[in-house]
């Protein structure tokens, strides 16, 4: 367990030395073996401290091992926040900004697209900082070992790094763009699935935070709406809380996940009880605690970047999917967007985008579900999340991503030997 970025560079180093792998993980949140090495697995615990807090500038440097929940619950007690985040908020900045993690949003993307700029450790042990600005540098760091200069020729790292896969180097702190301190309103409400289709445009438009979920089988929607708020803060009461997001979001909601599992008939009944069991509330509250949520019930999840034009007919699609197969899904499905970014491996790349995120109970078979709704999102060019399931090829992805080839090119450059291989990033990037 590295506690800095001098002792990641020697165990890199050492890795390189030994002939070996290396790879550092994050908390382990991803449902593809994206971390997995069977090298050395540097473990990120003893590098969560936040470095520096610039007010004015809006700036913020944390360790890459810090926790989102600490970094949110620091930058409320300076006054600020990231603007924008994903529904959980256990993974730490490098896990989550490396694969792209998003929530929902009009006007600001990824947790990635809020990276100002990155120190690496690369594979040849050299520290390198990179960001918007600035070319790669030698990392000004005073926990760095005595740089050698960095390689000559690494123009796109920052726009490369920042969705990384870990495939370019360990990343050892992390840069955020936060603004003040906001509250959010959310407000949620039950709709109707044909209700939400015809109004998509308008709900995605008008609303900054704007998510919905489908109950399978049902006709039932949950409707979120999160926009700013000039406050006062009027949190869910304790008693709301408890039984909303802890009892019935999740102790309910995986008794009956089990008992769909063990008895899949009653799924259609339970999902339209779910669907009214989750009525309508509103209350403001710190962006972090309207973003997320406590998630405790075990699932398998695929998710899908598509464009956002394409939203309401691959909906219908999936319906049809439905509608077609003898599927009892008990989970369910997320729909999310997020404006265009210029991140090389983000699955919202030159365009605006869609998400449409499905789960399956831990303990369920997903294969069927997953791969047809899989065939119905690639059918458009969607995008799968790096750091959930989908089946996706390099072939495949290399006409997903204009900047896939810029992107292997640049791993050939700084990695050669890939001693941050893998076999998923031999799968999605190619050997
Ligand atoms: C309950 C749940 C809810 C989720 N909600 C969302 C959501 O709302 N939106 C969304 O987009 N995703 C979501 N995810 C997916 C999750 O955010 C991502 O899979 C994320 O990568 C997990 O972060 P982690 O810290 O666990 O990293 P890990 O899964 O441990 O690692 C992810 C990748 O990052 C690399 N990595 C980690 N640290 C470093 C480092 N220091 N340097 C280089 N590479 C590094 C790892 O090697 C690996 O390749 C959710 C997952 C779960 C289980």
């Amino acid at each position: 367990m590295p506690r800095s970025t001098h002792e990641v560079a020697d165990e890199v180093r050492k890795a390189a030395a030994d002939g070996l792998t290396v790879r550092m993980a994050g908390t382990g949140h991803s449902f593809t073996p994206v971390a997995a090495t069977d090298g050395v697995l540097l473990h990120p615990g003893g590098m969560t401290s936040i470095r520096s807090v610039d007010a004015a500038a809006g700036l913020v440097t944390v360790e890459a091992g810090c926790p989102l929940r600490v970094l949110n619950a620091s930058l409320l007690a300076r006054g600020l926040s990231l603007a924008n985040m994903g529904d959980i908020q256990v993974q730490t900045v490098a896990g989550a900004t490396q694969t792209g993690t998003h929530g929902t949003g009009r006007d600001i993307g990824g947790m990635a697209a809020q990276v100002a700029g990155l120190e690496l450790v690369l594979a040849d042990g050299t520290v390198v900082t990179c960001s918007a600005d600035s070319p790669p540098a030698a990392a000004p760091l005073a926990t760095a070992p005595p740089a050698a200069p960095p390689p000559a020729t690494t123009p796109g790292l920052f726009d490369a790094a920042r969705v990384g896969l870990g495939a370019l180097g360990v990343v050892t702190a992390v840069t955020f763009r936060v603004v003040p301190a906001f509250l959010l309103e959310a407000r949620e409400e039950p709709m109707q699935w044909s209700e939400v289709i015809s109004r998509l445009d308008e709900l995605t438009s008008e609303n900054e935070h704007f998510e919905f979920y489908w109950f399978p089988h049902t006709e039932g929607c949950l409707t979120k709406r999160n926009n700013r708020s000039p406050g006062p803060p009027r949190p869910l009461p304790r008693y709301r809380y408890l039984l909303d997001d802890e009892f019935l979001s999740n102790t309910v909601f995986g008794v009956t996940c089990r008992l769909g599992h063990a008895v899949p008939g009653v799924i259609t009944t339970v999902n339209g009880l779910a669907g009214k069991a989750l009525g309508s509330r509103s209350y403001v509250d710190a962006a972090y605690r309207v973003f997320t949520s406590p998630r405790r019930v075990r699932f398998k999840e695929q998710e899908y970047a598509i464009p956002r034009e394409s939203l309401a007919d691959v909906l219908a699609e999936i319906r049809a999917l439905f509608a077609r197969r003898d599927w009892r899904i008990s989970f369910p499905i997320e729909v999310r967007v997020t404006p265009g970014d210029d991140l090389w491996l983000s699955t919202a790349y030159g365009r605006s985008s869609a998400y449409i995120a499905i789960h399956v109970f831990h303990a369920s078979p997903h294969q069927e579900y997953f791969r047809d709704v899989e065939a119905v999102m690639t059918a458009v060019g969607g995008r799968p999340h790096w750091g959930k399931m989908h089946t996706r090829s390099a072939e495949y992805l290399r006409q997903a991503y204009p900047k896939h080839g810029d992107f292997v090119a640049l791993r050939d450059e700084l990695d050669p030997e890939r001693r941050f291989g893998n076999p998923y990033l031999t799968q999605v990037l190619g050997p």
